[in-house]
C-alpha cells in the first residue's frame, strides 16, 4: 500500500503561496528524503500532512486516511518530530517518556516496556536517569524521536532531524533511521542536507520554492547526460545542436565542446560528425551526479 499519498496540495499564508499544487507518492516501508532549502515549504507540507494546519486546496490521505477527514487517527497511527520540539528538562529521560506515554492508552506494564525499548533503540539506556538539562544536543534529539515513536507508529514524520548536530551526532541519528527503516517503518526525512539524504533514503523529492522539481528513485534521478566531444578539425557547432545545448568546457580534455542531451545519442553524433568530414578524437558521456542536479535546480 502506498503509505502517503498528496494530490495538488497547495498552501496560502494571506497572498504568499507557500505550497504551488504537490504531488507525492510514499510507499510503505521505504525511507523518502524531502530535500530542499531554507524556506522551500518543507515544514508547511509536513504539518499539513499530520493535520496541524489546513491546506488551501489539495488533499493528503496517509495509510489510507483523509487527513482532513480524521486528523486525530492520523496522529494515533504517525509518529512526529518537528524542528522544535518540546522536552521537559528538569525530568530525566525516562520521566520524559513515561510522562508522554500517558497520553496515549497503554497499561503501566506495556508503558514500561515501551520507554525501555526505545531508549535501548535511541542508546540513551545508560543515561536514561540523568537530568534532559545534562543532555547534549544529539542526546536530546534522540529522545526526542524516542518519545515521536511512543505509539508505535506506521510512519514517522522527522523535520530536519540533524540540523545543529555535530557530524557524529548526525551519523549516529542516520544510523537509527536505518534501524528503524529496517523494522518495517515508513520515514519521511525532511532536510536540506543533500548528502545525508542520498545515505538514508531511496527515493527523494526535490522541493523549491513551494514546487516540487524532482522526484523518485535517487539511483534514477539522473536525468539527462552531458556528452564531450572533440574533434580535428574543431566542430561547426550547428552540427551538434541537433542534439542538445552546446557549449565549450576549456576544463574537460584540454578544451571539450560539451553537448547536454537528453539521453546517449553519442552513436547519432559521431554519425552527423563523420558525414560532416569530421574525425572524432573523444566522444565520452558524463552523467550527472545528484549533487549537479540538486545545485542546477536549487542554484
Ligand atoms: P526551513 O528549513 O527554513 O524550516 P521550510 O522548507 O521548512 O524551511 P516552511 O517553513 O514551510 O519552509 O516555509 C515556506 C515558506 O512559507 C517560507 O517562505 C516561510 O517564510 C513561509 N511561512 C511559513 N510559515 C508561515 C506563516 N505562518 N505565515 C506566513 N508565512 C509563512
Amino acid at each position: 500500500m502506498t503509505a502517503v499519498v498528496i494530490e495538488d496540495l497547495t498552501k496560502y499564508y494571506g497572498k504568499f503561496k507557500a505550497l504551488d499544487g504537490i504531488n507525492l507518492e510514499i510507499e510503505e516501508k521505504e525511507v523518502f528524503g524531502f530535500l530542499g532549502p531554507n524556506g522551500a515549504g518543507k515544514s508547511t507540507t509536513l504539518n499539513i500532512i499530520l493535520g496541524l494546519i489546513r491546506p488551501s486546496s489539495g488533499k493528503v490521505v496517509v495509510c489510507g486516511i483523509d487527513v482532513e477527514e480524521k486528523p486525530l487517527e492520523i496522529r494515533k497511527r504517525c509518529g512526529y518530530l518537528p524542528e522544535n520540539y518540546g522536552l521537559y528538562p528538569h525530568m530525566t529521560g525516562r520521566q520524559n517518556l513515561h510522562y508522554f506515554a500517558e497520553f496515549y492508552s497503554m497499561t503501566g506494564d506495556e508503558i514500561r516496556r515501551r520507554v525501555e525499548e526505545l531508549l535501548e533503540l535511541v542508546r540513551l539506556s545508560d543515561a536514561a536517569d540523568r537530568k534532559v538539562a545534562e543532555y547534549s544536543r544529539g542526546m536530546k534529539q534522540r529522545l526526542a524521536l524516542a518519545q515521536a515513536l511512543i505509539n508505535d507508529p506506521e510512519v514517522i514524520f522527522l523535520d530536519e532531524p540533524t540540523n545543529g548536530l555535530d557530524p557524529q551526532g548526525a551519523a549516529e541519528f542516520r544510523e537509527i533511521v536505518k534501524k528503524l527503516n529496517s523494522d518495517g517503518k515508513t520515514v519521511f526525512f525532511s532536510s536540506h542536507v543533500l548528502a545525508e539524504v542520498k545515505e538514508v533514503c531511496e527515493t527523494i523529492g526535490i522541493i523549491h520554492r513551494g514546487k516540487i522539481v524532482a522526484k523518485g528513485r535517487i539511483d534514477e534521478l539522473s536525468s539527462g547526460v552531458k556528452i564531450a566531444v572533440q574533434t580535428i578539425p574543431e566542430p561547426d557547432e550547428e552540427v551538434l545542436k541537433k542534439f542538445g545545448r552546446v557549449s565549450y568546457d576549456e576544463r574537460f580534455a584540454g578544451g571539450s565542446y560539451i553537448v547536454e542531451a537528453e539521453k546517449d545519442c553519442r552513436i547519432e553524433i559521431s554519425k552527423a560528425l563523420i558525414e560532416s568530414g569530421y574525425v572524432i578524437r573523444e566522444l565520452h558521456m558524463m552523467e550527472p551526479s545528484l549533487e549537479e542536479i540538486y545545485m542546477s535546480i536549487v542554484g
